[in-house]
Order: structure tokens, then C-alpha cells, then sequence
């Protein structure tokens, strides 16, 4: 296990099959054999995660690759959200509070599962939520030492564009401020009072999600949801000016991964595809820079695009990052499996 010190934790969570998988392909692609380790394509297929001897014809792109991948986390299919939560996020807490920027993404293509681990559903709510509820006991657990302040932000990025979900106008400028850090102009700041009130937050926040006219998956999974949470402390003890200590969480359920299938081409960066979107590609290239950066000095490329951008200072540096690899379990899903998991496995070098 790596020391919870590393800047970049990566995670996998396989999802459940759909209905519609099942009935197309009964055969699961991901073997999760403990908490930190999987196989894809092994070669004794499995049925629902059991494995059998049985060698059929139904499971179409099946090759038994039978790559074993390790990871600082696997989640199986039954994996509850609180249990993503705890073994993720919860973690890199104590950081915000201690004044440092942290970032989780949830990456993945289409389906597999990111929307689910960051928003999730009304019956069970994932990070975005979980993370504030945390965030709240855990100041009222030390309110006598410390006054703190709590204000949310939730954007998004689509088309190169950013745009205030939860007081929606027109495109936002980004700009640096030397003492502020990043700053989108004109976003607005919320204080939900109670955990119900940030929940109509986050659900009148996703209605103003881009619409695509005729598609709406396909938009929606064309663009970034940026949630960020802000935190300002400031130490209650008389007589003495406190340094006010600001520190935030970024929450981000990325776009859909699926066009970037050649993500694992080793240090060599992506170009812009017909189709790829811009910002995904920049945060992938980031990613895998601050990879290299580790052996020798490098470029870090944030600069070329609106997510990168966003994010520049809640990547790298003090920051400590976690990427949650979202992935289907069914050989429909196959090849985006298989590029999520050696792109995740790539990220794991930083
Ligand atoms: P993405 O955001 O990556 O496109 P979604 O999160 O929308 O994918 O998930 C696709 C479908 O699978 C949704 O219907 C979602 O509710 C379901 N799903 C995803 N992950 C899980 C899970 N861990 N448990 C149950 N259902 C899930
Ligand atoms: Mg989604």
C-alpha cells in the first residue's frame, strides 16, 4: 500500500452489469480478486463475477488477455457508496483542513459509472454529498478551537466554456489573482444551511447541465461537472490576529473518456482528435506530466485548456489528488475497460 502521503491515489470501481449487458453477453471481463487487485479478460471467464470452466461463444470480443492489475484500491461491484467515500475521499479530508487544495475526478467512458460515484442518486447520494457531510460534523467536533466557514461552488465546463450551475449566465472568465489563486469571474458562492439543502443544490445544479437538443447523454457526456468546496478557518484564540487559512475541494465528475483510446502512449502527447474533447485531453496530459515531472523537470501543461486551467491550483504541489477509474464489468464495454484501466495504471507512476 502506497503511504497516504502520495499526491495521486488511484482507485478502480467496477460497476454492476445493466439488465441489458446480462442479457447481451453474460460474461464479466473484470475479475475483482481483493481490494486492490483485478484482472481483466482473464482467461477462465467468469459468469457474474463466479468464475466457471464453461468456454462460450457469447462474451464477443473476449481475447483472455488476462492482465492483472493492481491498484491502491479496487472496488467490487457490491462496493456501497459510503465505502467509496471512506476509502477515498474521507482520506484526503484531514488535507483541506489543513489548509491544503485536494482534488478528486472521477474518470471513465460513458456508463461506467462516474456520474453514480460523484452525484449519485437521490436513494443513495455518493462523493459530492458525503464529502460535505463529513466536512460538517468534523468542524463541529472542534468549533471551540477553530471558526470556520464553508461555501460551495459547482460548475460547469463544456465546449470550453465555463458556466455557473447553480446561478446560470453567461460564459465565466478565469483569471489568476496573485493572493487568491484561481478565480472564475462572477461565480457565485453558496452556504447550504443544512445536508437537504445542499442535496437541492447539487439536483437544481444538474438541470442546468448543458441539454443537447437531440442527444442528452451524449452532451452530457461532453462535459465536466466541477463541484468546489471552500473552506476558511481561522483559530479562535483571544488577542491575537490569526492568519485566515483558506483551502478547497474540487469534486469532479469528468466527460466521458471513450475517444481518448490512445491514452497510453507513453509520455508522448495527445493530440486533439476530431472528436476528443479539449479539456479532458489537457487534464490527461497534466496528469501524465506531473507523472514525468517526478524523475525530471518538465512542463506542466495547464494552460491549455478551461478544466487544466480551473484546476491548476488543486493539481500537483501540496495537492493531494485521487482519480476514482470508473469501469462496466461487461464485454460490451470491453475496449474503454481496457483503455480506462491502462490509462489508470499509467497514473499510478505519479
Ligand atoms: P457515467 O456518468 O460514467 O456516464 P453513470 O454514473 O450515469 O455513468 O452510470 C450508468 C448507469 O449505471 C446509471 O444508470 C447508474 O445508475 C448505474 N450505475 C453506475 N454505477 C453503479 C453502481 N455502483 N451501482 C448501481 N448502479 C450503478
Ligand atoms: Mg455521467
Amino acid at each position: 500500500r502506497k503511504h497516504p502521503n502520495m499526491l495521486l491515489n488511484v482507485v478502480v470501481r467496477v460497476r454492476p452489469q445493466t439488465q441489458q449487458e446480462q442479457e447481451g453477453s453474460r460474461h464479466a471481463v473484470v475479475q475483482v480478486i481483493d481490494d486492490s487487485m483485478l484482472v481483466f479478460d482473464p482467461e477462465e471467464p467468469c459468469l457474474s463475477g463466479v468464475f466457471t470452466g464453461f468456454r462460450g461463444h457469447d462474451a464477443p470480443k473476449r481475447k483472455g488477455k488476462d492482465l492483472k492489475f493492481v491498484f491502491d484500491q479496487v472496488f467490487g461491484e457490491s462496493a456501497t457508496q459510503e465505502e467509496v467515500f471512506q476509502h477515498t475521499t474521507k482520506e484526503i479530508l484531514d488535507g483541506v483542513l489543513n489548509g491544503y487544495n485536494c482534488s478528486v475526478f472521477a474518470y471513465g467512458a460513458t456508463g461506467a459509472g462516474k456520474t453514480y460515484t460523484m452525484l449519485g442518486s437521490e436513494k443513495s447520494p455518493g462523493i459530492m454529498y458525503l464529502t460535505m457531510v463529513e466536512l460538517y460534523k468534523r468542524i463541529e467536533a472542534r468549533k471551540e478551537e477553530k471558526s470556520c466557514e464553508v461555501l460551495i461552488s459547482y460548475q460547469e465546463v463544456y465546449n470550453e466554456q465555463i458556466h455557473d450551475l447553480l446561478e446560470p449566465k453567461g460564459p465565466l472568465a478565469i483569471r489568476e489573482d496573485p493572493e487568491k489563486g484561481v478565480v472564475v469571474q462572477g461565480l457565485s458562492f453558496h452556504q447550504p444551511k443544512s445536508a437537504e439543502q445542499l442535496l437541492e443544490m447539487l439536483a437544481s445544479g444538474n438541470r442546468n447541465r448543458t441539454q443537447h437538443p437531440t442527444d442528452a447523454n451524449a452532451t452530457s457526456s461532453r462535459s465536466h461537472a466541477v463541484f468546489q468546496i471552500y473552506v476558511k478557518q481561522q483559530d479562535r484564540v483571544v488577542g491575537i490576529t490569526q492568519d485566515l487559512q483558506v483551502a478547497k475541494m474540487s469534486l469532479i465528475d469528468l466527460a466521458g473518456s471513450e475517444r481518448a483510446s490512445a491514452t497510453n502512449t507513453k509520455g508522448e502527447r495527445l493530440r486533439e482528435g476530431a472528436n476528443i474533447n479539449r479539456s479532458l485531453l489537457a487534464l490527461i496530459n497534466v496528469i501524465n506530466a506531473l507523472a514525468d515531472a517526478k524523475s525530471r523537470k518538465s512542463h506542466i501543461p495547464y494552460r491549455d485548456s478551461k478544466l487544466t486551467r480551473l484546476l491548476k491550483d488543486s493539481l500537483g504541489g501540496n495537492c493531494r489528488t485521487i482519480m476514482i477509474a470508473a469501469i462496466s464489468p461487461s464485454a460490451l464495454a470491453y475496449e474503454d475497460t481496457y483503455n480506462t484501466l491502462k490509462y489508470a495504471n499509467r497514473a499510478k507512476e505519479i
